[in-house]
């Protein structure tokens, strides 16, 4: 083999408030196919935040620390995406898709990765059709009302999701 052997780093860009059973099947995956996986907080989404960017971190830490994975890194972040992904030598991003909204949302974001990016590659990866309807939004607009939403987080994240809202 004459070709230097690079190791192979994506990255998982996204905001986890809070990491889902969606979230950690597509890392997984993604993991699988990588030497490392570097799932990235972003710090300051245009989105109002229930956890703050230490909780979800955390959380996501515990999740991969419970599952004995080793090859998945949680990290943090904020400005442009591409200059994150750069500073750590990661040659592509990772996005998970559920139904053709995210279709249209996720495929604007890759080409606007690939314009500013082109040497980075965009791997956009089709969820598992159990987590088709599990969203982060949604799932903390359940929970606040009370409603079980055990099977579709890890165990870690459902505690949090009880405390904050006090049940
Ligand atoms: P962002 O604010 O960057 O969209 P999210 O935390 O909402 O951050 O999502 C991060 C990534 O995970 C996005 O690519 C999103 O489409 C994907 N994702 C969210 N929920 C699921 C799910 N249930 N299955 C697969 N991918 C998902």
């Amino acid at each position: 083999m004459t070709e230097q052997y690079r190791k192979r780093i994506a990255v998982y860009p996204g905001s986890f408030d809070p990491v889902t059973n969606g979230h950690v099947d597509i890392a997984v995956r993604a993991a699988s196919l990588m030497d490392l996986l570097i799932v990235a907080v972003y710090e300051t989404p245009a989105k109002n935040l229930l956890f703050t960017t230490d909780e979800r971190v955390a959380l996501w830490q515990e999740v991969i620390a419970e599952r004995h994975i080793t090859n998945i890194e949680v990290d943090r972040y904020s400005g442009l995406t591409v200059d994150y992904v750069r500073s750590v030598g990661g040659q592509s991003i990772v996005r998970g898709l559920r139904a053709t909204t995210d279709f249209e949302v996720e495929f604007q974001q890759a080409l606007m990765y690939r314009k500013l990016a082109p040497e980075i590659e965009v791997l956009c990866m089709i969820t598992d059709l159990q987590y088709l309807f599990v969203s982060s939004s949604l799932l903390k607009e359940v929970a606040r009302l009370g409603a079980p939403i055990e099977d579709m987080v890890p165990a870690p994240v459902a505690r949090a999701l009880r405390a904050k809202f006090d049940q």
